[in-house]
């Protein structure tokens, strides 16, 4: 059977409907909110080069523009880093709901059917298998595969079956609780030297904040995230603070302030199973430092398709899916794990060692630009050198950094590493091996 069913049509179910489309499977997409509501009413960042990575166009121009460079700002606000990072370099800032029409419409073109306000209410499995799935109507969809774009709290992932082997939740702690609101920008107020500040363990605690000047420059753009879970007393006091550094930050809520939740760990170690597969949040595939997770589940879906299209033996088994989860992990996963040990080891540092590493440049602009990116930098010996100089006063903390690019390098290679095959007892082996890092 070729037919596909798709929980989720935010970008990663989308983009995945229409790869599998193009491939020439039958493709049907569920998605629980309304057309309009489904993604997010601003912009978020992207590569560009993840068009073409995937095979895509770049989309029209209307639909995105370019995001201005960084600003960040460690806990005690003792320096402000500002990474310019030249023009034709920056990412693009995408208008989502466009966006999402924009692959919506190709994925219909190709023939995907995208099914909106329509629940799954839970999978169908026979013989340990995925066979389908149940709407909340009751009408059951036949399916040969069944991929799970359901996002970070996928409701189909967190009640699969224990043989299916796929860890169901996630730990609150692994997750930035966020509120992302847009205010009004009060009238006369001047523009800011420095238009995107990103504030690190901001106040000291475990978490990020941003004020941005919206692209039209009428609105604060204003992000509180933190881990595990923001209380409303928590919310209110980061705001306040926020208002006091950047008068651009008005009293109207122009739109958003809902709470979100954003996956920032290492990929899930299990992301397929018999007739199952999971793309995008529901996987964790999000860069662990910031939360971005579009390009990495366009990505994924490209892969799946080109897996399922170019089979070896049956396409939906676990053993086909596998080549799946390994390239995903080779290509992307494997530096997404090692950067959430960097994003573990920054959460627990102390706040004046935050305050020294960037006052002093140790943690480099070029380091925030790659570890933002999802990528890994590696020095060169010069550039070692330069950095023991600036940090000779804190040698114990320069040590302590060399000790942890150490580990993020043996992690790099062992997530890299998975069975050549799909085989049960070695990829238990593996997992233990690769989750060994962030077992307290
Ligand atoms: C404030 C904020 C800022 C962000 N900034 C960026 C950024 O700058 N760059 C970036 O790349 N990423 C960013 N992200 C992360 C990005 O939004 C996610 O990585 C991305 O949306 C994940 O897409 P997804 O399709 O995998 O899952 P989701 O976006 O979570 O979509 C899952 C979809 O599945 C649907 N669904 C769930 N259960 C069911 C069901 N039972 N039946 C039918 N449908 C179901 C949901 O309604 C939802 O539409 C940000 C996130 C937030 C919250």
């Amino acid at each position: 059977m070729k037919n596909i069913v798709v929980i989720g049509a935010n970008q990663s179910g989308l983009s995945f409907a229409k790869f599998a489309a193009d491939a020439g499977f039958a493709v049907k997409v569920f998605e629980a909110k309304a057309r309009d509501q489904v993604a997010y009413d601003w912009t978020d960042d992207m590569m560009e080069e993840t068009f073409a990575q995937v095979g895509l166009p770049l989309p029209p121009e209307e639909i995105h523009t370019r995001k201005r460079s960084w600003t960040f700002i460690p806990p005690s606000k003792c320096v402000r880093v500002f990474v310019p990072v030249p023009e034709e370099e920056l990412d693009f800032a995408m208008y989502r709901r466009p966006f999402n029409a924009w692959l919506e419409g190709m994925a219909v073109e190709a023939g995907a059917q995208v099914n909106y306000e329509t629940r799954v209410d839970r999978m169908l499995i026979e013989d340990g298998r995925a066979v389908g799935v149940v709407l909340a109507d009751g009408t059951k969809v036949d399916a040969g595969l069944v991929v799970d774009c359901g996002g970070v709290n996928s409701p189909i992932r967190i009640s699969l079956p224990d043989d299916f082997g796929i860890e169901q939740q996630i730990d609150p702690y692994d997750t930035f609780v966020v509120r992302r609101t847009f205010f009004n920008r009060p009238e006369g107020t001047k523009r800011p030297q420095y238009t995107n500040c990103a504030y690190l363990k901001h106040l000291g605690e475990g978490g990020i904040s941003w004020c941005l000047l919206s692209y039209d420059e009428q609105r604060a753009d204003v992000l509180i995230g933190r881990l595990g879970k923001m209380t409303d007393a928590r919310y209110k006091n980061a705001l306040a603070d926020l208002r006091r550094d950047n008068p651009i930050i008005g009293q109207t809520v122009m739109t958003g302030g809902e709470l979100l939740r954003i996956p920032v760990r290492h990929p899930i170690a299990t992301m397929v199973s018999n007739g199952y597969a999971l793309v995008g949040d529901s996987a964790y595939m999000t860069i662990p430092m910031l939360g971005s997770g579009m390009a990495a589940g366009m990505r994924a879906g490209r892969f799946l398709a080109d897996v399922i299209a170019d089979p070896v033996g049956d396409p939906f088994s676990v053993e086909n899916l596998y080549r799946y989860q390994k390239k995903y992990m080779k290509e992307i996963g494997a530096e997404h794990s090692a950067i959430n040990m960097m994003k573990n080891w920054l959460l627990k540092a102390e706040n004046e060692d935050i305050d020294f590493l960037l006052s002093k440049g140790i943690v480099n602009k070029k380091m925030l630009v790659e570890a933002s990116a999802g990528r890994m930098l590696r020095m060169t010996f010069p550039e070692l050198v330069s950095t023991g100089l600036r940090g000779i006063q804190r040698i114990d903390l320069l040590l302590e950094l060399a000790l942890l690019m150490n580990r993020m390098e043996k992690q790099l290679a062992v997530a890299q590493n998975m069975p050549e095959q799909y085989d049960k007892e070695a990829l238990k082996v593996w997992r233990e091996k690769y989750e060994k890092a962030f077992k307290n």
